[in-house]
């Protein structure tokens, strides 16, 4: 059986709509992003208004707000004045980076470690915007394969190293909570660029990644 719509207002007709908002949905531009959750909880067979949910909606809008915000930032103008030149050519490594993502299948969680190395090339990246490239891909709808391959991607063109290698470990709550529910299973993907595709450059790097941290 259909659920009602727990809205009320009148959606607006299908020729009244851009091509972008009727691609979203026919009508459905209309709610706020509040109202559409408030369906969704409807449709979950819960009461919108119960005292524990009643402000669930705004909760959620804010919290995907900030889990998506990536679209709205630009890698290269967070990378802006944090590029210096530097005479050092040996490998760059940030280690063990928390990263935390949705999965663009489920919207479910993915989240673990990132391993970033480059050698630079006459230029390197204020450390600290190393973490901030990663928040840029990681907020958003992801696949782990893309964001390994974004982070790479982004710290070539921002610093035309010899070579950048970066590697991410995950755990991916779409196959812990459902699926095939493995519970210990972590996904390893790696994108390597330039002198990162040859040994023993790849090999160091690796073998960087797998030492435990000093815990300095
Ligand atoms: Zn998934």
């Amino acid at each position: 059986m259909a659920h009602p719509m727990v809205v009320t207002k009148a959606p607006k007709p299908v020729s009244a709509l851009s091509k972008t908002e009727a691609g979203l949905e026919s009508g459905l531009a209309d709610y706020s992003t509040q109202e559409l959750y408030r369906e969704l909880i409807g449709r979950f067979h819960e009461d919108p208004d119960r005292d524990g949910l009643l402000a669930t909606p705004s909760r959620v809008e804010k919290s995907m707000a900030f889990l998506t915000k990536g679209y709205q930032q630009n890698p290269t103008e967070i990378l802006r004045g944090a590029l210096f030149d530097v005479d050092y050519d040996e490998m760059v490594i940030v280690k063990d980076v928390e990263m935390f993502s949705l999965c663009e299948h489920h919207m479910l969680p993915f989240w673990g470690r990132v391993h970033v190395a480059y050698i630079p090339d006459g230029k390197v990246i204020g450390l600290s915007k190393i973490p901030r490239l990663i928040d840029v891909f990681a907020r958003r709808l992801q696949v782990q394969e893309r964001v390994t391959r974004q982070i790479a991607d982004s710290i070539q063109e921002a610093i035309a190293p010899r070579g950048v290698g970066v590697v991410i470990e995950a755990r991916h709550m779409c196959m812990m909570m459902r699926g095939v529910e493995k519970q210990q299973s972590t996904t390893v993907t790696s994108a390597m660029v330039g002198c990162f595709h040859d040994q023993p450059t790849r090999g160091e790097f690796l073998s960087l990644v797998r030492q435990p941290s000093s815990g300095i």
